[in-house]
């Protein structure tokens, strides 16, 4: 399975930032520093606010 892309927006410095949704490792905001993402071993755990998903084919 391939798995989505979330457009997340940064809680602190509202960057959008596109996130993939199985990230095997941590995600920070390219501005800020903030983590976006955490792995989990399957769909990552998203920090901030998504505003889309973008699904693969
Ligand atoms: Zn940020």
């Amino acid at each position: 399975m391939p798995g989505n892309f979330y457009s997340v927006e940064c809680p602190d410095c509202e960057n959008e930032q596109v996130v993939f949704g199985k990230a095997s490792s941590e995600v920070a905001c390219a501005v800020c520093g903030t983590t976006l993402a955490r792995p989990t071993g399957g769909e990552a755990d998203i920090e901030g606010d998504v505003l889309e998903t973008v699904e693969t084919r």
